[in-house]
């Protein structure tokens, strides 16, 4: 289909509601929640009878490759395992209880395609199993399919089965994003359930047709940069500007408050289920009644709305850093890194930062400004054991962060020059001619860029990969 492959982009607003509304909505919510659990089950089920079965472990067998792949997804066919399918069962589930009378076709659909991808992720190991969503929990957002049926909007509200939900418009709209928005085709309607502080809120996402409005305060620049992404730091160097900044400093303060929050919790759990724990504080085996106070549920509620914020702060850093980078030029050139073996090795308080989530943001923005990020192989190019200017190598372990040759160049922050020499990579290879020519300009936009971050962290802890 084509709505699947068109770009588009979502405009979310708050939803003005009062008590009838948001009691009809929790019910379709709670409804739509039972529906997604019900074909989750089936899916499970159909799955492990599928990989029970002999033809499939028959074609286990054979050799990786177009074949093989075609076999499976036939068999899958075959044992009803198929979005398609899952979806009837679906409908057929709708039609015969009372979800049928809160949940329209489309919404009943949409979240049986969603418990059905869950299912196949799980299949192709890209996730976890899938859980079921408790009643605590319950779905974050009902989807329709187009906006010809189900959930609509309609020029200043969202339809809904009978209901009709006016949105809370930014009434300063200051770079003209809303205004912009609402000119674009609405592809179909998400209705979002959020948990802000203790309280329950409700928003409505449109997902337009097209691409986003490019707000007139961010710069586009022009020309090439070297971006190098390291644990906790990012340099960038442009043709007349280089920085070095701390990856999302602030989610450090969340992690601690997170982990004390954790803490706090655990004592209280134990304080209250005694009999659940061995002598020697280990949980005991099987399954046991767990009592949860009330003060567990507060800290609870605590940590989840600490995590939201969490999450939106790294989204808002992660912009402001993706236009920094493009104020300083548009094609980004940097080290193919695997952000999988980045968590590993650097532990999670690093994955947190979601350099894999940075990228795709970058390398989106990247093109749309009409340039586009290029990434070569670190085994290839080995930019942080590389001299530019005599061409030797040498393996510095990362606790070496100033980069000083014999030949005479430096001595120079480790990052800062990685990322240098990444601007002068040419087809997956450092020119070590372009590198040399630039580096009388450039030595010096590094050390300001130096001096800068010292003056600014003044004051404030810098991390230890800076090198000072
Ligand atoms: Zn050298």
């Amino acid at each position: 289909m084509s709505e699947k492959t068109t770009p588009s982009f979502v405009l979310e607003l708050p939803l003005a509601v009062g008590g009838p509304e948001i009691h009809q909505l929790s019910v379709r919510f709670e409804a739509a929640r039972q529906l997604y659990n019900a074909v989750l089950g089936e899916a499970l089920r159909r799955l492990s009878l599928l990989k029970e079965s002999r033809e499939w472990q028959k074609i286990r067998t054979l050799p990786p490759g177009r074949d093989r792949s075609r076999a499976f997804s036939d068999c899958a066919r075959k044992g009803g395992f198929t979005d398609y399918d899952l979806q009837g069962y679906g409908t057929r589930c709708k039609n015969g209880c009372w979800i049928g009378e809160h949940l329209d076709a489309h919404a009943a659909q949409r979240t049986s395609t969603r418990a059905f991808r869950a299912a196949e992720r799980y299949l192709f190991c890209s996730s976890g199993k899938p859980r079921f969503k408790t009643k605590g929990q319950g779905l974050s957002s009902v989807e329709g399919k187009s906006n010809a049926a189900g959930i609509r909007w309609r020029t200043d509200h969202v339809e809904w089965s009978g209901l009709a939900l006016p949105p809370l418009f930014d009434p300063r709209d200051k770079d003209g994003v809303q205004t912009f928005a609402l000119q674009c085709r609405v592809k179909y309607v998400r209705i979002v359930r959020k948990t802000v502080g203790s309280r329950k809120r409700w928003f409505v996402q449109l997902v337009c047709s097209g691409v986003p409005k490019w707000k007139e305060k961010n710069p586009v620049g022009e020309g090439t940069v070297g971006l190098d992404l390291g644990p906790s730091t990012v340099a960038v160097v442009g043709d007349r500007d280089a920085s070095l900044e701390q990856f999302c400093p602030g989610l450090r303060d969340f992690e601690k408050k997170v982990r004390r929050l954790k803490r706090a919790m655990d004592r209280s759990k134990r304080r209250s289920n005694p009999e659940n724990f061995n002598p020697d504080q280990t949980v005991k085996p099987g399954r046991r009644e767990w009592v949860l106070t009330r003060g567990y549920l507060r800290l609870r509620a605590k940590v989840s709305d600490l995590e939201r914020r969490k999450a939106a702060y790294r989204k808002t850093e992660h912009g402001k850093l993706v236009h920094r980078v493009v104020s300083m030029g548009t094609t980004i050139n940097t080290e193919k890194l695997s952000y999988k073996a980045f968590q590993k090795n650097f532990g999670k308080s690093v994955g947190n930062r979601a350099p894999g989530l940075f990228m795709n943001l970058l390398r989106r923005k990247a093109e749309r400004a009409g340039g586009r990020v290029l990434e070569f192989s670190t085994r290839e190019t080995r930019l942080s054991q590389v001299c530019h200017h005599c061409e030797c190598f040498e393996k510095k372990p990362l606790s070496r962060r100033w980069h000083r040759c014999e030949c005479g160049v430096g001595p120079v922050q480790r990052d800062l020059y990685s990322a240098y020499l990444a601007r002068h990579v040419r087809d997956g290879a450092l020119s070590t001619e372009s590198a040399r020519e630039g580096w009388c300009a450039a030595e010096s936009l590094l050390r300001e860029a130096v001096e800068r971050v010292k003056e600014t962290a003044s004051g404030k802890v810098r991390p230890a990969s800076f090198g000072f």
